[in-house]
């Protein structure tokens, strides 16, 4: 950080960065999107999801959307090696990366089967790894970047019922932390963030599959520490946090946004 020109509001801009943010179409990726596109950052949208992906860059770039949205299926090591030549060829420079995309399953080892297991671990886990092994060459050579994984908490803490999303999850954190260490003399910052429940599709899905989906949403928001799910904007401001200047001495970082979940039991 440059201390001398650093002022508590210029510490969270992110002028003249090019992000790149996957699963930008939805949820928490979206609201990073727009997050950083608001503090000055070039964004560019990574999605399977083409129609919420090309939404959100046509609401943010009316002009040239489609320099903005890249369509990708980041769990796949061929759509990356595409994605990340075309991308490079047009942006140059990628400053921020936020692996987010990511999937969920539910259920015990005896209800996951081992095709469920390596979905979720090509998603959550292969795709922060093909994604930064696309984007990192760039950073180190410029000795200078920042990479942010969307974990969870479940990445830190089991989880009742969710064997395979934990079990990818805390690889995550894992690969995290191993990645940073390799590079944390070259300039180059690795951190991720562990929510807890966020209001997204991703939890609304979940809801649908109860009988009665809005006694399920409040039974699940009251068992929340603060009586309340999380919303997007708020795990947007710890990405923006760790991709900002005011972050720059902190690496291999599981970053904990879960409105006190994995501080202790609420029932006494
Ligand atoms: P979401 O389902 O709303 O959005 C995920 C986005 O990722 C979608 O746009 C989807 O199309 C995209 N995506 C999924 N697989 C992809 C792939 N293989 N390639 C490219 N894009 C892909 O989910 P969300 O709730 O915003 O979750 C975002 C991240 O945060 C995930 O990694 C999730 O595990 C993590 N997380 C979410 C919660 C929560 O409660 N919502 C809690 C902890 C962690």
């Amino acid at each position: 950080m440059d201390q001398e020109n650093v002022t508590p509001k210029s510490m969270f801009r992110l002028d003249g960065k090019t992000a790149i943010i996957t699963g930008g179409g939805s949820g928490i990726g979206a609201a990073i999107v727009r997050l950083f596109h608001q503090v000055g950052a070039r964004v560019i949208i990574v999605d399977r999801d083409i129609e919420s992906g090309k939404n959100i860059a046509e609401e943010l770039y009316p002009q040239d959307p489609s320099s903005y949205f890249y369509a990708a299926d980041v769990s796949q090591p061929e759509e990356v090696q595409r994605l990340s030549e075309s991308i490079l060829n047009e942006h140059r420079e990628i400053h921020v990366l936020v692996n987010n995309a990511g999937i969920g399953h539910v259920g015990t080892i005896l209800e996951t089967e081992a095709s469920d297991l390596d979905r979720l671990y090509e998603v959550n886990v292969r795709g922060v790894f093909n994604m930064t092994k696309a984007f990192i060459p760039g950073m180190l050579k410029r000795k200078s970047g920042c990479i942010i994984q969307l974990a969870s908490i479940g990445g830190v803490v089991g989880i009742i019922d969710r064997l395979a999303y934990c079990t990818s999850k805390f690889a995550v954190v894992g690969m995290t932390k191993c990645m940073a260490l390799d590079h944390a003399k070259d300039g180059v910052r690795i951190n991720c963030i562990c929510p807890g429940r966020v209001e997204t599709p991703f939890v609304s899905a979940r809801l649908q599959e109860y009988p009665d989906p809005e006694k399920a949403y409040r039974e699940m928001s009251s068992s929340q520490a603060m009586g309340r799910m999380g919303k997007p904007e708020e795990i947007a401001a710890a990405a923006l946090y760790l991709a900002s200047d005011a972050a720059s001495y902190i690496t291999g970082h599981a970053h904990i946004t879960d409105g006190g979940w994995s501080a202790g039991h609420i029932v006494s």
